[in-house]
């Protein structure tokens, strides 16, 4: 097999040759026919998440098709279309497991980060955690769906039902979370960086019925306001944009410092809170409804040994949407 493999934190993914791997009993082995970049392998590169591993090949949102199976899998067949997401494998018996939380297990795997991902001609997955896509949609147009989608999702469910949602970050998860919002019959408010215009238009163009700059007030109050860049000075731009109960989630794995406020931002019943990874549950509920929503993916393609590329581009906000890596 062939790898982008981050062999030293803050340095290039070096393009390697690599033995072929073997899955083990539970596992299977994926040939990767797509895999999304997302913002947390740029998290992962720079070694800004907690407990870093090196070597390890990023990708966690991998679009693939079963080309062998360990012992004791009997849920997939060879040749299945999957998706590996993120969330790799849990323990199943920690507190967080048993309450129905695995979001939040106290022993996880993730995809990408503390187990190979899919920078990667092939990748070994956990059997468990390996999510059928069907035969319907691209490999490159679903790859975004795994961890833009699902966290968006989750970041949309822990939203709450409101009708006037806000969205600031107009990248990967946004262009696909506006759309599912748009299905479900809200008002969907984008916020970029001011100014940004191009970005303002694109988010109009999935579904925003008002796009502007994180520095100015929606029209009218939000109910619920995600926030998907990494920035934590939107914080209280947020809080301050969402009406009394309001609520505003993050959905960042890692975000720079959240500045004070003044606590009447907060008051009145105005929640915070942030969302972490994500349940297979996530994935089941929406890669059901997916082919209902009519989501179109907004995607830049690379060649996989132009991994480098794409967090660049990603970094430097020089594509609208998502990049996805191709073999
Ligand atoms: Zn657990
Ligand atoms: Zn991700």
């Amino acid at each position: 097999m062939k790898a982008m493999v981050l062999n030293q934190l803050r340095t290039p993914l070096e393009w390697t040759d690599l033995p072929d791997r073997e899955p083990g009993p539970g596992q299977v082995r994926v040939k990767m026919l797509a895999c999304g970049v997302c913002r947390t392998d740029l998290h992962v590169v720079d070694g800004e998440l907690p407990d870093p591993h090196v070597p390890i090949i990023p990708g966690h949102q991998i679009v693939g098709r079963i080309d062998a199976i360990g012992q004791g899998v009997d849920c997939l067949t060879m040749g299945e279309r999957v998706g590996i997401p993120w969330l790799g494998q849990t323990d199943g018996t920690c507190p967080y497991c048993r309450m129905h939380r695995e979001n939040l297990c106290d022993h996880p795997i993730f995809t990408g980060f503390t187990r190979d991902g899919g920078f990667a001609t092939a990748t070994i997955a956990d059997a468990r955690f390996a999510l059928p896509l069907g035969e319907v949609g691209s490999d490159v147009s679903l790859a975004p769906l795994l961890c833009a989608g699902l966290i968006g999702w989750r970041s949309l469910s822990l939203a709450g039902d409101g009708k006037r949602l806000g969205l600031y970050g107009f990248g990967a998860a946004a262009h696909i979370i506006a759309q599912v919002a748009h299905w479900q019959g809200r008002s969907v408010f984008g916020f970029t960086r001011p100014g940004n215009h191009a970005t303002q238009e694109f988010a109009r163009t999935v579904g925003a019925i008002w796009a502007g700059g994180s520095d100015e007030l929606p029209p009218e109050p939000l109910d619920a306001a995600i926030i998907f860049a990494p920035v934590g000075t939107l914080v209280p731009l947020a809080l301050k944009a969402v009406r009394k109960g309001g609520r505003v989630v993050c959905a960042g794995i890692h975000m720079s410092d959240i500045p004070s406020f003044r606590y009447e931002l907060l008051w009145e019943e105005r929640e915070l809170l942030s969302v972490a990874n994500l349940t297979r549950q996530d994935g089941i509920d929406f890669l059901r409804q997916v082919p209902k929503m009519g989501i179109v993916t907004r995607t830049t393609e690379y060649k996989l040994q132009d991994a480098n590329q794409a967090l660049a581009d990603l970094r430097a906000g020089r594509f609208e949407g998502a990049a996805v890596l191709v073999p």
